[in-house]
Parts: structure tokens; C-alpha cells; sequence
């Protein structure tokens, strides 16, 4: 039988999934060994691969590492202490008979949710991971737009302010990420709450009771919500018009707050973005932390 593995590498975990063309036939995942730069990263992976292809013929091999990849090669990667790693070509040479492909995780995310979650009727379409930080993985024409030192799609460092307010972890200051993620949303209410009244003052105050008070009509919460999805339709419309997308695909932890959030955000966009890109979709991500093996076998497989 011929198989594919779709392989998402983080900083703590590996995940992988082990496909026959789009069917998922078995997941599973192995702790990242970041120690010494990362080296036995990829020998753990080829380890795996070996176990679970069980006399399997291995067509292909996708993987997802969290750093920018241009072409196959992986241009730094902190999180795995990796600096420049020609991964393609390792992996290739490990398994000639495949066809082999290296992304960014973000973008093999993107990816995933055309391949089997929500975005299966687009293929021009910009998907937005809000976590502890913002990703996005940007596809043109059913293919990732990597950018030319591989940072396309890294819109969670678009600058929305120029006030020197919050600094990223990126050096500079007022990132998207900072006002519009989950811990950009609880910065705000942190600020927000200073001498009101609020119920976050009996609570830890994290994104998920944020949405949850805000649901409730906390003034404070709601106020703080709000402010998140002013900078976050506000983000998106100048998105929309550089690119001029179908759809934003809204995924990561936040996106867990589901419709509470997106009316409010698409009702916002509607009004502040650019008229012709006004209309621009949005739907949330469906495949969570899945996203990453179907988007990597799937560029794997074709
Ligand atoms: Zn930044």
C-alpha cells in the first residue's frame, strides 16, 4: 500500500499522522528533543516514520516547522534551536522515493483547512491562527505564498499603532499580536479594569473568561473584547485590500469563543474595511490541532 506522512514539528511535541491519499489511517506524536540545536530532531522523525510505515511503500513526506521556510530550506527556528536547516534536501536524501516538502507551520496549517477542514471551497484565502500570538498563512491560487525570505503570512508583526505602547517579542513595538491574541486581549482588560467594577477582579483574568464575562455584559469584559475586534477587523480590512482574499479562516484558542466572536468581528469588518473587499468571507477553522498533518501530507500528495 502506499502511504503519506504529514508530519507538524513543534517546540514541545511532533505529531504525526500517517495517510492512504486523504485518509487519516493513524496519528500519533513524539516529544521534540530540542537539546543540542536540535539535532536529533529529524533523525526522532525518520525513526518514527520507519516504525509506523510498516513495509508501507512511502510516497510522501510533509512537515510543518515552526520558523520561516523559503523553498524547502528552514531560514532559523528558535524553538528548535535550528539555525539555517536544508530540510528538504535531509529528508530527501532519506527517502529518495518520496516526494518531499517542508513548510512553514502556519502556513501548512492554511493548507490543511483547504485539504479537509473549512476552507475546502476556496483556494485564495488568508488563515488566522489566534493563540498567545497571531499567525497566518497566506494562499494564492491553492498555493502557500512563502515570501521571499519566508515570512508572507506573518501578519501577527503588522504594526498597528505607532506609540511605542506594547513591546513584542520581535524587538519592536505595537505588533498586531499585541492588542488582537489572546494575550493581547487580556493586556486590555488588565488595563481596562484598573479602578472599576468588574467580575474579573474575583477571577484569573485570561481570554477565556474575558469572552465568557463579556457574554455575560461585563462592562469592563465586553469593553475589552471590543477593543480586540476594533484592531482586529481594522487589521484584517487593510489585509483584505493588499490582497483581496475569498475568506479569512479565524483558528487558534481564541476562535474557541466561536460566534461570540465572529459576528462581532464580521460585523465590524463590513463596516471599517475597504468597500469592493467589504464582503470578504469569514469562517472559522475546523480541524484544530490537526491542521498541520492534513496540511502537510496534503502537500505532500499532490
Ligand atoms: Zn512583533
Amino acid at each position: 500500500m502506499n502511504c503519506i506522512f504529514g508530519i507538524d514539528i513543534g517546540g514541545t511535541e511532533i505529531k504525526i499522522g500517517k495517510f492512504h491519499y486523504d485518509k487519516l489511517l493513524l496519528k500519533t506524536s513524539i516529544k521534540t528533543d530540542v537539546s543540542d540545536q536540535g539535532k536529533r530532531i529529524l533523525a526522532d522523525v525518520f525513526n518514527k516514520i520507519d516504525e509506523l510505515s510498516q513495509g508501507d511503500n512511502i510516497v510522501g513526506i510533509g512537515v510543518g516547522v515552526p520558523g520561516p521556510v523559503v523553498k524547502g530550506v528552514v531560514n532559523g527556528c528558535q524553538n528548535l534551536g535550528w539555525g539555517i536547516v536544508e530540510a528538504e534536501a535531509i529528508i530527501k536524501e532519506r527517502y529518495p522515493d518520496a516526494r518531499v516538502r517542508v513548510l512553514n507551520d502556519a502556513n501548512v496549517a492554511a493548507i490543511g483547512e483547504m485539504a479537509a477542514g473549512s476552507a475546502q471551497k476556496y483556494r485564495d484565502f488568508v488563515m488566522v491562527t489566534l493563540g498567545t500570538g497571531i499567525g497566518g498563512g497566506i494562499v494564492i491560487n491553492g498555493e502557500v505564498y512563502e515570501g521571499a525570505t519566508g515570512a508572507g503570512g506573518e501578519i501577527g508583526h503588522i504594526q498597528i499603532l505607532n506609540a511605542k505602547q506594547r513591546r513584542c517579542n520581535c524587538g519592536k513595538f505595537d505588533c498586531f499580536e499585541k492588542y488582537a491574541s489572546a494575550t493581547g486581549l487580556v493586556t486590555t482588560a488588565l488595563e481596562l479594569m484598573q479602578g472599576r467594577e468588574t467580575k474579573l477582579h474575583d477571577l484569573e483574568v485570561s481570554s477565556k473568561n474575558i469572552f465568557d464575562l463579556a457574554k455575560t455584559g461585563d462592562e469592563v469584559a465586553l469593553a475589552a473584547v471590543n477593543q480586540m475586534v476594533d484592531v482586529l477587523a481594522g487589521t484584517l480590512g487593510n489585509i483584505a485590500a493588499a490582497l483581496n482574499p475569498e475568506a479569512f479562516v479565524i483558528g487558534g484558542g481564541v476562535s474557541k469563543a466561536g460566534s461570540f466572536l465572529l459576528d462581532k468581528l464580521v460585523a465590524k469588518f463590513r463596516e471599517v474595511a475597504f468597500y469592493p473587499v467589504a464582503d470578504t468571507e469569514f469562517v472559522l477553522a475546523s480541524l484544530g490541532n490537526d491542521a498541520g498533518i492534513y496540511g502537510a501530507a496534503y502537500v505532500a500528495r499532490k
